[in-house]
């Protein structure tokens, strides 16, 4: 401060960025979940990632990375991808989108902040601020961009009609991803379905895939939605309904498995899981945890092992077809139940 103080200027060493660029388009049956661990399959394919401990190679480690070629993902999907970094061990996530997505997300969010002001929650203070904040962006939506000659210590691209099938993570690292051919087969004990990681649309795309299954699953299988208004919207949609009836454990909304310091899986079983990550006995002692989309995960649930590429995709093409309900995300401007209490919040001047 001193330092700034007397010259004026503050020199900062801001990390290097990767580029990671994707083109082309999106193949049938391939999530938002293979594109995050489509990131860490080309960077081992590229040699600028290895998974063996000893000598570890990371080009990602310390970095920020950057992220191009999906400028119209929905903001909650932009999250999946930037959560995803911490993987990584970036020190940063960068995703370019359009202004569209993040207008419309920002105006569901300033309905859903002074909805949470009306039910008492949080700092009123910092809440308010941030609803300002947002409302001075709208009336002039502008972003950062990258220099268009800035310099990158690697770029990485990714064209995605290349990903032809799903991509996962083997147990027990983040960074040991594979694509299901190399996996399929494998028995399933236990499939989790939540964490950060997933949205009300994950949720939505398990339940259609669940809701066609007679009887009990021969999994056991665990569902948390990350937040209350998830849960909400899931019960009043029947999703709920559903889970129950396949004998689904629903967990209280939360970090709930991930954390692994609430419900743990069985000693030794192998997983499914959507959370972020899966680091030896993080979801219970011993487990092999597998990474994966909700999509393939629930399969696993239903067949009780890693499907093949072509039963996987059998699934899938159900999915596709309801794509557009089943990908909705919550726009609390749009919800009656929310919009009526946010009216009535009158906002404080002085903040
Ligand atoms: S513990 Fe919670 S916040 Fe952390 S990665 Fe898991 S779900 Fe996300």
């Amino acid at each position: 401060m001193a330092f700034a103080a007397a010259t004026g200027v503050m020199p900062l060493d801001m990390p290097e960025s990767v580029l990671v660029r994707f083109k082309g388009e999106l193949q049938p049956g391939i999530t938002l979940r293979d594109l995050v661990h489509a990131i860490p399959y080309a960077a081992i394919q590229k040699g600028l990632l290895t998974v063996e401990k000893a000598g570890k190679k990371n080009i990602f480690s310390g970095r920020i990375l950057e992220i191009e070629g999906l400028p119209t993902l929905k903001v909650e999907q932009a999250f999946e991808l930037a959560d995803a970094s911490a993987e990584r061990s970036a020190a940063g996530c960068t995703i370019k989108l359009d202004k569209e997505p993040i207008i419309e997300y920002l105006k569901s969010n300033i309905v859903m902040l002074k909805w949470m002001l009306s039910e008492g929650y949080g700092d009123v203070r910092t809440i308010t601020r941030r609803i300002k904040g947002m409302e001075e962006w709208l009336a002039n939506p502008t972003l950062m961009e990258a220099d268009k000659d800035a310099e990158y210590a690697e770029i990485i691209e990714i064209d995605l009609a290349t990903i032809k099938e799903p991509i996962l993570c083997a147990p027990n690292d983040p960074d040991d991803a594979r694509l299901l051919s190399d996996v399929a087969g494998d028995k399933i004990d236990e499939v989790f379905i939540g964490s950060c990681m997933t949205n009300i649309g994950h949720f939505r795309a398990a339940g259609k895939l669940l809701e066609k299954y007679q009887g009990e699953l021969p999994t056991r299988m665990w569902i948390a939605p990350p937040t209350k208004m998830d849960k909400d919207q899931l019960t009043e949609e029947g999703y709920y309904g559903i889970f129950g009836r396949v004998g689904a454990r629903i967990e209280i909304p939360g970090c709930s498995l991930c954390m692994g310091n609430q419900a743990r899986v069985a000693e030794g079983a192998s997983v499914v899981s959507t959370s972020t990550r899966n680091f030896p006995n993080r979801l219970g002692k011993g487990a092999n945890v597998y990474l994966a989309s909700a999509e393939l995960a629930a399969v696993a649930a239903i067949l009780g092992k890693i499907p093949t590429v072509a039963e996987y995709l059998q699934y899938a093409k159900a999915l596709d077809a309801t794509a557009a309900d089943t990908y909705r995300y919550l726009n609390f401007n749009e919800i009656a139940s929310y919009t009526k209490k946010a009216d009535a919040v009158i906002l404080q001047q002085a903040v």
